[in-house]
This record gives structure tokens, sequence and C-alpha cells, in this order.
């Protein structure tokens, strides 16, 4: 029987519902999780857009912020989409250090603007199709910095709007509320390729 991954939605505050079915659609199997014991499970883990510091304080009360660290240590691959990508980073603008430190970014928080100042806009990801990708820009954050280990898919503007790092993947914008899944799919990619090199590791 093909092995149908398990793919956690992060589940405390944000476009929890939104992710499940993209996840869905791909043909993996959604977990909302919303307690540390959950993290184990796993192959992937999504942590959604909403508002960053609502979703850092659950996270804390729950014991998320510690598991999902060591999780992730421990080689789980994590997508994290817009205040999901505000969790993952080094450090945000104002200096104060990322909760979950997963990728080498700076981010600025609501750099393109309020809620009436959202946007949509055709980006290229040429590392995944020839075809243009309509990005929906919600209060998204700006990455400021990226380290060199980090690898931009995407930019809008000049500045990256999607990045990879390790077993990382991170996005300022919300590919789970249009209908196109490849950034869905490409993270499920990315946890197929880390459980071949797991495998080969362990022999
Ligand atoms: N501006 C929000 C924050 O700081 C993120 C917006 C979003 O996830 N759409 O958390």
């Amino acid at each position: 029987m093909p092995d149908v991954p398990t793919i956690g939605i992060l589940a405390l505050q944000g476009s929890v519902r939104e992710h499940q079915r993209a996840i869905e659609r791909c043909g993996a199997v959604p977990a909302l999780v919303k307690q540390a014991e959950e993290i184990e499970l796993l192959d992937g883990l999504i942590i959604p857009g909403g508002e960053s510091t609502t979703i850092a304080k659950l996270m804390s009360r729950a014991g998320l912020t510690e598991a999902i660290k060591k999780a992730a240590e421990g080689g789980l691959a994590i997508f994290g989409t817009c205040a999901g990508l505000i969790l993952m980073a080094r450090e945000t603008a104002e200096g104060e250090q990322g909760l979950l430190g997963l990728v080498d970014i700076k981010v600025r928080r609501n750099a393109y603007g309020s809620q009436t100042e959202s946007f949509e806009a055709d980006i290229s990801i040429d590392s995944l199709s020839s075809k243009k990708y309509r990005a929906v820009f919600i209060r998204a954050p700006l990455v400021e910095e990226t380290g060199s280990k980090v690898k931009m898919l995407a930019s809008y503007q000049g500045n990256p709007v999607l990045l990879e790092e390790r077993r990382s993947l991170v996005s300022c914008f919300h590919p789970e509320l249009t209908d196109d899944l490849e950034i869905h799919r490409h993270f499920l990619k990315m946890i197929e390729k880390n459980k071949g090199q797991v495998k080969q590791k362990g022999g």
C-alpha cells in the first residue's frame, strides 16, 4: 500500500480549514494539531496564517513551541504561511528573536500595509512551474534579510516571498486561499525527499 503522509495543521487560530482542504485535495491526510503530544505522529506540519502574536501565545500555553522546535531538530518538515513565516523566522525587524527560529530570515510584520491594503499578484516560481502563480497577500510580512543557506523560490518587487531552508518552507502569501495546489504539492515532495534521506542514513 502506498505510504500516505499525515500532515499536521496547527489549529490554534487562522486559516486552518483552508490548509486542511488543500492537503485533502493533494491526497494526503490532514490532522488538526492543538496539543504537544500530537506532533510526534506527523510526517509534516503546517503553521497557518492568522495573527502571529495570538498563535505564539497559544503555542506557548500548550507547550507547542518546545515540542515543535524539538521535532524540527529531529527532522520534521514544516511549512509556515504568512503568520507562520513570522513564527519560523530567526528575527523580526523590531529586533525580537523569532519564536521558532527555524529559517535564517529577518522579517517586518505588516510591511505591505493593513487589511484593506491586501492584494493579489502574479509571481513566478520557476523551480516549480512555468505558469504564473496567483499569490494572495493579506497583511503580509516583508522578508528584509536572508541568510546564505536560504533558497529563494519566488520574489515580488525584488523581495523574497517564498523561501526554503533545509526542511522548512515559508511563504509571505496564502497558498491555501487559491485553488492552485502547486506549493502544497511541493511541500509534500520535500517530505518525501526528506524521508528517503532519513531511510538512507538509517541504512
Ligand atoms: N500580519 C499578521 C501577523 O503579524 C500576519 C497576517 C497573515 O497571516 N495573513 O501575524
